[in-house]
């Protein structure tokens, strides 16, 4: 595998490191990334732009896909919320749900002592914020995202990034190794 292969492999993998990505450093160059992503699909394509360049303008395009497949299949009744929904979904795939007790590593290490799973995030590595958290990070009162169930219009669009994620990944990593 090339050293790139192994880089995103390592940032894809439950001890990746986060703090790369999140703290600025950049793995990849869009070109790579462009070069890496023909027959990629064009979702899956922002999102690897987005989440692994920090690519801002596939940041935006992710946000007002996922606003319109709200819109599109009527997930909320109030369609002024679909754009915050959309945003708050878009940002915790982009990793800022990390779990706070392992930084997203899943484990930790105690000093002289074996590594054990983060009992906060159970080793998933992410925590899901409460509505509470969720609504007040979109500015919108709790009563209505519950009222209107953006719980789990959040989830069903993380679904979605994830699977297209998995997807797009899958034949990237075949091109990079070809
Ligand atoms: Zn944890």
């Amino acid at each position: 595998m090339s050293d790139r292969a192994e880089q995103l492999g390592q940032l894809t993998a439950k001890f990746a490191g986060w703090d790369a990505i999140f703290g600025g450093t950049t793995l990849l160059t869009k070109n790579e990334l462009v070069a890496a992503c023909s027959g990629v699909s064009v979702l899956g394509f922002n999102i690897l732009m987005a989440k692994y360049t920090g690519d801002e303008k596939s940041i935006t395009l992710l946000v007002k896909g996922s606003t319109q497949t709200i819109n599109r299949k009527g997930l909320i009744g109030n369609p002024e919320l679909s754009g915050v929904v959309a945003l708050t979904a878009v940002s915790e795939f982009l990793g800022t749900d990390l779990c706070p007790g392992c930084n997203g590593r899943g484990s930790i290490f105690p000093k002289g002592t074996a590594v054990r799973t983060c009992k906060t995030c159970e080793g998933k590595g992410r925590v899901t914020p409460g509505q509470r958290r969720r609504a007040r990070l979109a500015g919108v009162p709790v009563q209505e995202w519950r009222d209107h169930s953006c719980d789990k219009v959040v989830a069903k669009i993380r679904n979605i990034l994830e699977r297209e994620e998995g997807a797009a990944l899958v034949i990237f990593f075949r091109k990079i190794q070809g």
